[in-house]
């Protein structure tokens, strides 16, 4: 398998961070809050108090950011995906700051206008375009992240279903699945060992997919909001490319095209992250208090793992990545930095009520801005 050459555009490439503030919603509204996010006319700087940071893009409450959003945050990506590239898209923010609506991982009011419907139905023209020359095939995963734990949403009763007891002789095996690993193969790529792989030919197909996992995925009650997610979401399209015999490609295999030779296998995840919000505001105790501790591990360690990817310095001289801190960040290793495309969708609510979690987002955002990609190819 050969992968394409860099290109410049590439290398130049830093991760990029976009800002996406949604408008006063309903308690919001009810509350009387003020508006404490303010967008630099003009420019993609955000304000909050006598904090100013800029950004690649900021989307602002008003208009309709959906369409441009896609095409300069996300439509670059899925052209990378059918050149061969992995790519991560991630949205980060406190819970209740519009995650699963700007992803569209959430079935209600507009989840239609969300990144992932947009990235399907760019995938599928683009494919329809290019079938008489090349064979593709693609493959959807679907998982949460929960505790440091991997579910599988496409089959999501398989879960723990491995092992019983009985009470008479103890410990009872029953045929199920076993529990999903992350591995890493020889040539460094990683793998999901057990998580349901469905292959789909249509976007209805695949729309399924997103639509059934988004109904399994596990929510629970905190202070918070009543439907707070506390788990990673991570919905994978895994794109395999094989040429078809007797048949020239086009054009340089620039922009929109695939450059595809013989084969190409790449993948995109679409990451729908869990709320960032410190485990002390979402009044948990017990288990629930646990399930914070464990979330805050995961966006730790993404934190960390784009801190060192975008230390330039460091990583010249080989600085440690610790992908290995979090299920997160492992799973995300071969398509997070290195040669791959990320783009970090920072979610705020305008509301003066969360000011201190929006500065918070605007600073772990402003932090993952500094990533750069290595002018290395590495598949
Ligand atoms: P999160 O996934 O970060 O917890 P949600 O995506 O569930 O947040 O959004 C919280 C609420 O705000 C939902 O009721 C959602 O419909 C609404 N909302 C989020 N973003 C927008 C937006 N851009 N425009 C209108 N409503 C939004
Ligand atoms: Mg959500």
């Amino acid at each position: 398998m050969e992968a394409p050459p860099a290109t410049k555009a590439m290398e130049d490439c830093c991760v990029k961070v976009a800002v996406h503030i949604r408008p006063l919603i309903g308690d919001e509204k009810l509350q009387a809050c003020k508006d404490c996010v303010t967008v630099v006319p003009g420019k993609p700087q955000v304000q909050l108090g006598t904090h100013s940071f800029t950004f690649d893009h900021v989307y602002g409450s008003t208009g309709s950011p959906s369409s441009s959003m896609f095409e300069e945050c996300v439509s670059p990506l899925v052209d990378g995906l059918l050149q061969g590239y992995n790519a991560t898209v991630l949205a980060y923010g406190q819970t209740g700051s519009g995650k699963t609506y700007t992803m569209g991982t959430g079935f209600k009011d507009g989840y239609q206008t969300g990144l992932i419907p947009q990235a399907m139905s760019a995938l599928f023209n683009k494919i329809g375009s290019l079938q008489h020359q090349i064979e593709f095939q693609l493959h959807v995963s679907f998982i949460e992240i929960l505790k440091e734990e991997v579910r599988d949403l496409l089959d999501p009763n398989s879960s723990n279903k491995s092992e019983i007891t009985n009470g008479q002789t103890g410990k009872m095996n029953i045929p199920g699945k076993p529990p999903i690993q992350i591995r890493e193969t020889s040539s460094g790529v990683i793998t999901l060992a057990g998580s349901t792989e469905r292959t789909v030919k249509t976007l209805k197909e695949m729309t399924d997919c997103l639509e059934h996992g988004s109904l399994s995925r596990a929510t629970g009650s905190t202070n918070m909001n009543n439907q707070s997610s506390r788990s990673h979401a991570i919905f994978t399209i895994t794109l395999e490319q094989m040429r078809k015999p007797n048949s020239n490609i086009p054009g340089d295999g620039s922009s929109n095209g695939s450059t595809c030779d013989e084969y190409l296998c790449a993948k995109l995840h679409l990451v729908d992250l869990a709320g960032s919000e410190r485990a002390k505001r979402t009044g948990s105790d017990g288990m629930r208090f646990k399930e914070g501790v464990h979330i805050n591990k995961g966006l730790l360690a993404l934190g960390n793992v784009i801190s060192a990817l975008g230390d330039e310095k460091k990583r010249k001289e080989g600085a440690h990545v610790p992908y290995r801190d979090s299920k997160l960040t492992r799973l995300l290793q071969d398509s997070l930095g290195g040669n791959s495309r990320t783009v970090m969708i920072a979610c705020v609510s305008p509301a003066d009520i969360n000011a201190e979690e929006t500065l918070n987002t605007l600073k772990y955002a402003n932090r993952a801005r500094n990533i750069q990609n290595k002018p290395v190819v590495n598949r």
